[in-house]
């Protein structure tokens, strides 16, 4: 009987001992933060509720935006091939997984080059996509990982609507189709939050703006707080009528540090200035986050 207990209390003794070992391990490999990726594995940073984060990613030279909410999230471009690493490492700290709706503006590479990297990193429900195609390499990619990933298949009609939860985005460009130039087949979307509202234009020039314009000049759905200036601040876009119409107390301008196209152009800038927008540029900031509380938009401070 004694010698029964005895082996049990040393039994004890090495459990503890292990048990010991094993805390001070989880407890070393948690302050090192190599549990973060295990702990986080979903979402970590889900957005307040009554709250819709917009983000403007700087991916260089190319346009890639991120509109979050606690009911989901939507992915407005995808950048460059070559910003593709960046791209996806802003979604997976953010701890976006899922995306409820992918838009591919239009086919240039500035604007689907990581598409095939999301399409593959993210489950996507719904993508949309302008009636213009391509046949480059870049594009057969998007639409090969769009396949692979059995996303549903939205092709944009003006004024068709869609909601997440209380986010509600509807199409307004193009109004036609197949242009001279790809760039006025962008996909124009615009994204309410309660009363706060923003307009994504992708490459959007003038001949788009002007059909728009012609459009929706009577029912104000041009009318947004907040736009992504068209084309990267060029000058083919943004003319000072559909800079009227939109009449934004904010902009954001999507475009790489010291590009070859000069863009933002300086005439943009200060046409901005003269209908006193507020603006802020990825190529001088980086990162651009705007969050809304349904009435409000707010800048996120830098991190
Ligand atoms: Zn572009």
């Amino acid at each position: 009987m004694a010698y029964k207990k005895k082996r049990r209390k040393k039994k004890y003794g090495l459990l503890t001992v292990i048990v010991a070992i094993i805390v001070a391990l989880l407890g070393f490999l948690y302050s090192q933060g190599y549990l973060d990726g295990l702990l986080n594995a979903e979402d970590p940073v889900v957005p307040v509720e009554g709250q819709a984060e917009f983000h403007f990613i700087d991916v260089g030279q190319g346009d890639a935006a991120l509109i979050r909410t606690a009911d989901g999230n939507v992915l407005i471009d995808a950048g460059t091939n070559a910003a593709e690493d960046d791209l996806i490492a802003y979604l997976k700290a953010e701890g976006v997984t899922k995306l409820a709706y992918a838009v591919f503006t239009h086919p240039h590479e500035d604007h689907i080059g990581g598409a095939d990297a999301v399409l593959e990193y993210c489950q996507v429900e719904n993508v949309i996509l302008p009636e213009k195609t391509a046949t480059t390499v870049v594009y057969n990619r998007m639409m090969d990982a769009i396949e692979a990933e059995g996303a549903n298949v939205i092709i944009a009609v003006p004024e068709a609507t869609y909601t997440v939860g209380d986010l509600k985005l509807t199409i307004l460009g193009p109004v036609g189709s197949d242009y001279k130039d790809m760039n006025n087949d962008s996909v124009v979307l615009r994204a309410d939050f309660g009363e706060s509202s923003v307009l994504y234009t992708g490459d959007a020039e003038d001949v788009s703006e002007a059909e728009m314009l012609a459009r929706y000049r009577l029912n104000g759905k041009l009318d947004c707080d907040l736009l992504k200036v068209g084309h990267h601040g060029s000058d083919s876009s943004s003319t000072e009528a559909f800079l009227r119409a939109v009449s934004p107390e904010l902009a954001v301008i999507s475009c790489g540090e010291g590009n070859d196209y000069g863009h933002p152009k300086q005439v943009i800038l200060d046409r901005l200035d003269a209908l006193n927008v507020t603006y802020w540029r990825t190529d001088l900031l980086g990162s651009v986050v705007v969050v809304s509380d349904g009435t409000t938009l707010t800048k996120k401070a830098a991190a």
